[in-house]
């Protein structure tokens, strides 16, 4: 049995914790492999070793540190199939869509590649009696990234190359559900010319998290994850004193407007509604219809969910896959009883698919859910599987109450075909990221991601300019020289002369 072990000082660290965990090809219903759990005597090895790099690597110049990551980007693109593969066995979702993933993943190395022209800062010359006043941005030390199941090599790009690229040394801590990303990551970046102890990866579950946020040497932490989780590390991180960047769950809505063209927002909810079986952060999960657009929507988008074809994602033809565990499965399927209970209307019931051949695999239907009210468990919580929900308004006044009374701001979409509806929207609603006839709005890499309310516990969203701010420290230089100082002791406010 392949056993997935931690990484440091350039080479994978062999754990003596004792402890593991099973990692399963979720399509088969198989375990593939195990992981570590690191105890806490190996996550402090980890972190004396990414402090170890941090004085030479942190006085390495921005361009030489770019020279790696460009190097990083083509060992990427030449591997973009093996990861994916990677990521299919152990997340579950399509080949083309890992394959999407690590795109996305890689826009965000490149975004960092060109750090050295981001790091430049402001210069005032001549502020007064020849002085000048600049800045500087600063790396901060130890950075650690700890990261979900549902991206497991996007997510961990969203930080390690704007960790790295601005002078800081990282430890990624992955989901456990996922984890061999991790280590293709760290051997990519080995191979790219890294420095041995700039990546690192702790395998683990809550101890190996506990671990890093008790560690005084570890001095930022960006978190994905759920939103209970990303409560309790920014409130941790935080309350220590660190830099704490926490993103989490979501309940993304997607609003039909009765003049929206139908077949654009019914081939717009099936992708961003049964993706990656509904395991993203921007999965739209519910589809607010105004006024006449329900109907009409419900009647297009049953006989599409009936059809959805799923299966192994490692088929070229399959739609879906399945989900990532047995008790992820059970959760969802859960989530779908508490709806039937509460009087929600289930119209196309996902539950009990089998996938002839794959009999064991963690596999689900698409479920559509019509006359959802707000309050309701399934409008309320994140179900985090293929499970649509319609909520039906009388208009659009309506529709923005509605997603502004929830707690969750992550993502948002409009369908619309005019144009002061759509400005309206894109300024009134209290989402972080908003789509404009776009269903999933994930920012481009220098754009920066991150959603508002109970969807992010921080100030800075991830990667792009946001995540510059998030990994360096600002510092004001003033300077003067000998020949503009003039005698005396002064006891006034310095101004300007
Ligand atoms: P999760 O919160 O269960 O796990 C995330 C990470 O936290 C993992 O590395 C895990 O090992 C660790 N963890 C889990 N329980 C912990 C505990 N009790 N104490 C300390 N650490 C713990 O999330 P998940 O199920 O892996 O991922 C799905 C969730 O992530 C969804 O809620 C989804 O919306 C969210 N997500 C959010 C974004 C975003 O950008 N906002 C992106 C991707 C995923």
């Amino acid at each position: 049995m392949e056993v997935i072990q931690h990484y440091k000082d350039g080479a994978l660290f062999v754990s003596e914790s004792g402890r593991r965990q099973s990692v399963f090809n979720p399509a088969l219903g198989e375990v593939c492999a195990e992981v570590v759990l690191a105890n806490e005597a190996e996550v402090n090895a980890v972190v004396a070793s990414a402090k170890a790099a941090w004085s030479s690597w942190s006085e390495t110049p921005a361009l030489k540190r770019a020279r790696i990551l460009f190097k990083f980007k083509e060992l990427l693109e030449q591997n973009q199939a093996n990861l994916a593969a990677l990521i299919t066995r152990e997340h579950g979702k399509i080949l083309s869509d890992a394959m999407g993933e690590v795109t996305r993943g890689l826009e965000v190395v490149e975004f960092a590649c060109g750090l050295p022209q981001l790091l430049k800062t402001q210069f005032s010359d001549n502020i007064g009696g020849g002085i000048d006043n600049w800045n500087l941005r600063q790396p901060l030390g130890v950075c650690a990234g700890i990261t979900p199941f549902n991206f497991p090599f996007m997510v961990p790009m969203w930080m390690a190359p704007m960790a790295i690229a601005t002078g800081n040394t990282f430890i990624l801590k992955p989901s456990e559900r996922d984890p061999s990303a991790s280590l293709m990551i760290a051997d990519l970046f080995k191979q790219a010319g890294l420095p041995d102890g700039v990546f690192n990866v702790v395998q683990g579950d809550k101890l190996a998290v506990d671990a890093l946020l008790a560690h005084p040497d570890v001095v930022a932490i960006s978190f994905v994850g759920s939103t209970p989780i990303a409560e309790y590390i920014y409130s941790e991180g935080t309350r220590r004193g660190k830099r704490v960047q926490a993103l989490g769950g979501a309940k993304n809505h997607l609003v039909v407007m009765p003049d929206a063209d139908l077949d654009q927002a019914v081939d717009a909810l099936m992708g961003a509604a049964y993706g990656s079986a509904g395991e993203r952060c921007m999965a739209i999960s519910v589809a607010v219809a105004v006024g006449e657009a329900g109907d009409a929507l419900v009647e297009r988008l049953v006989p599409r969910i009936r059809a959805l074809k799923v299966g192994n994602g490692t088929s070229a033809d399959v739609e879906m896959g399945p989900v990532v565990t047995a008790a992820h499965k059970a959760k969802i399927e859960s989530l779908i009883a508490a709806g039937v209970s509460e009087g929600a209307q289930l119209v196309v019931d996902g539950r009990g698919l089998s996938v002839e051949g794959l009999e064991q695999g963690y596999f689900l239907g698409g479920s559509l859910f019509d006359h959802v009210k707000e309050g309701m468990q399934i409008h309320r919580e994140e179900i985090f599987g293929p499970v649509l929900c319609v909520v039906r308004v009388e208009n659009f006044a309506e529709a923005l109450a509605l997603i502004n009374r929830h707690e969750f701001g992550n993502g948002v979409s409009l369908f619309t075909s005019d144009g002061n509806t759509a400005r309206e929207f894109s300024r009134r609603v209290q989402v972080g990221m908003v789509g404009i006839n776009v269903p999933i709005p994930v920012p481009m890499a220098w754009h920066s991601f991150g959603g508002w309310k109970r969807s992010l516990f921080g100030d800075v969203h991830a990667y792009g300019e946001e995540g510059i701010r998030f990994y360096t420290r600002y510092k004001s230089v003033m300077q003067r020289w000998p020949d503009s100082i003039a005698k005396g002791a002064e006891f006034t406010m310095p101004v300007a002369k």
